[in-house]
């Protein structure tokens, strides 16, 4: 054999995964097509938080005045946004490439498919190897609807050569309800069109209630229950027409209504891969694939789409294959943040999943920055409470600062704390974060606030 191992696809788990197997003294060589970072470097996580960055200093700039700034605000220059995100995505596909050469990694900047278990063809090369990693990661996708091709997805929407006076978002998952919160914040005029009477279904009753009317106080515009039929050019604009008969002309249609695994050209099939009818790779807990020596990692296996879900499996797949250290990667109590602004974040179960009499505690407060701002934004805080263990099941959080409080927190419902764990922490002051340690009055029982809907 050529390798030990062989990695198709440089992202995040990908690029891990090649990196800790060669550490470890394999022979390893990688696959990208591409960019070296894949989905969340180059058109993902790391360029839509410069964008949601963006976006924020707008309105911060307006806040200052109620700390005695005399700020006028200029407009907003998009191109240079985008050559300066541009710039630092660079040097990190640098970096990428790099962390792989040092470790020992041959790299192939080339496409791979399979013609056997073992074999590849590499850009027309040949290549064997022991055993095969699978970390293609995944594509947006557009509804099936007339005039889809006129719209655009979460990869052309880092590259667009103008900012849009005008957008209509459809979907109202993470990408759709980010980039409404971005487009907005530059001053767009910003329609969300999502067929859920709230965004972000499957996060928590509350925190969804609670970004929608914060959304709409942001200006977004927001078409719940509803969903597009079609689209048709008049030159460079666009016209949607929605199910409920409205029609709105904007200058771009941006489709973030989900995302599908990379597997078109792989030849899994002469490999023994088996794909769910989705096009996702099988795998089981171990994430090996329906091949004995093929393992698959990342958005390609499409469960739980996370770029730190992503490289801790392409960890554990070396560690457990080079490492003599076997260990599969939990995906219960999975920490999630959506920056949209303000932001979301999130971990262990929701108030719709608690068991029954789960005790509730929930706070709602206008953050202090914004006593003196004047801005009408609030925060919400929500803690779900084993009744029989006092166990802290799930921690929420609106607000401004929530990803970074959050992460925190995470590690003590991973450690099982209870209640009293987090009544017998000490605050610090002034802090949002604090309220989640002084949260005293059960707000109500699970279920008591669906009941009374
Ligand atoms: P999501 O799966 O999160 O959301 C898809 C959206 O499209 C939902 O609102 C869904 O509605 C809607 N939709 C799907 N099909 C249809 C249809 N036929 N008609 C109308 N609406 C439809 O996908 P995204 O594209 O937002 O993001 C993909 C994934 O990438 C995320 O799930 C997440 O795993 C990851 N991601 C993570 C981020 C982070 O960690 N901050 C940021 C961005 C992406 P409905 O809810 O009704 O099904």
């Amino acid at each position: 054999m050529d390798f030990d191992l062989f990695v198709i696809g440089g992202g995040s788990a990908g690029v891990r995964s090649a990196r800790i197997a060669a550490g470890y003294g394999a022979r390893v060589g990688v696959a990208e097509e591409r960019f070296w970072g894949g989905t969340c470097v180059n058109i993902g996580c790391v360029p839509k938080k410069f964008m949601v960055m963006a976006a924020e200093y707008g309105a911060q700039a307006d806040d200052a005045a109620g700390f005695g700034w005399n700020i006028t605000k200029g407009g907003h220059d998009w191109s240079q946004l985008i050559k300066a995100k541009d710039k630092e995505i660079s040097r990190l596909n640098g970096i990428y490439q790099r962390l792989l050469g040092t470790a020992g990694a041959t790299i192939f900047e080339a496409r791979a498919s399979f013609i056997d278990a073992h074999t590849l063809d590499v850009g027309g090369q040949r290549v064997t190897a022991e055993r095969i990693i699978i970390a293609t990661g995944g594509h947006p996708t557009r509804l099936d609807i007339p005039g889809a091709e006129l719209g655009i997805v979460s990869d052309d929407v880092f590259y667009l050569p103008n900012m849009p006076k005008r957008i209509a978002i459809i979907g109202s998952g993470y990408i759709a309800v980010e980039f409404a919160g971005v487009f907005a914040g530059l001053g767009a005029e910003t329609h969300l069109i999502y067929r859920q009477p709230l965004p972000l279904r499957g996060f928590d009753a509350d925190l969804r209630a609670s970004l929608a009317e914060q959304m709409a106080g942001n200006g977004v515009i927001l078409h719940a229950g509803n969903t597009p039929v079609s689209i048709t050019a008049d030159g460079a604009a666009r016209r949607v027409a929605l199910a409920d008969g409205q029609v709105l002309d904007v200058d771009v249609v941006f489709f973030a209504t989900g995302r599908a695994a990379n597997v078109k050209g792989l030849n899994l099939q002469a490999a023994g891969v088996k794909t769910k009818p989705s096009g996702a790779v099988i795998v089981d807990e171990t994430l090996l694939t329906t091949a004995p020596n093929i393992y698959a990692i990342g958005d390609v296996t499409d469960r739980l789409n996370l770029t730190p879900v992503a490289t801790a499996e392409g960890h554990a797949v070396a560690d457990t294959l080079f490492g003599n250290k076997p260990r599969k990667v939990s995906l219960e109590n999975v920490p999630t943040a959506v920056f949209s602004i303000p932001p979301i974040a999130t971990v262990g179960i929701t108030e719709e999943q608690a068991p029954p009499g789960a005790k509730i505690f929930v706070t709602k407060f206008k953050p202090m920055r914004h006593q003196l701002s004047g801005r009408q934004r609030i925060s919400l805080m929500k803690l779900v409470v084993d009744a029989a263990t006092d166990q802290v099941l799930g921690v929420h959080m609106l607000g401004e600062d929530a990803p970074e409080i959050i992460q925190g927190m995470a590690v003590a419902v991973i450690a099982g704390a209870t209640k009293a764990d987090f009544d017998r922490t000490i605050g610090i002051h002034p802090t949002a974060a604090e309220e989640f340690v002084t949260l005293r009055t059960q707000t109500r029982v699970a279920g008591a606030a669906i009941a009374a809907e």
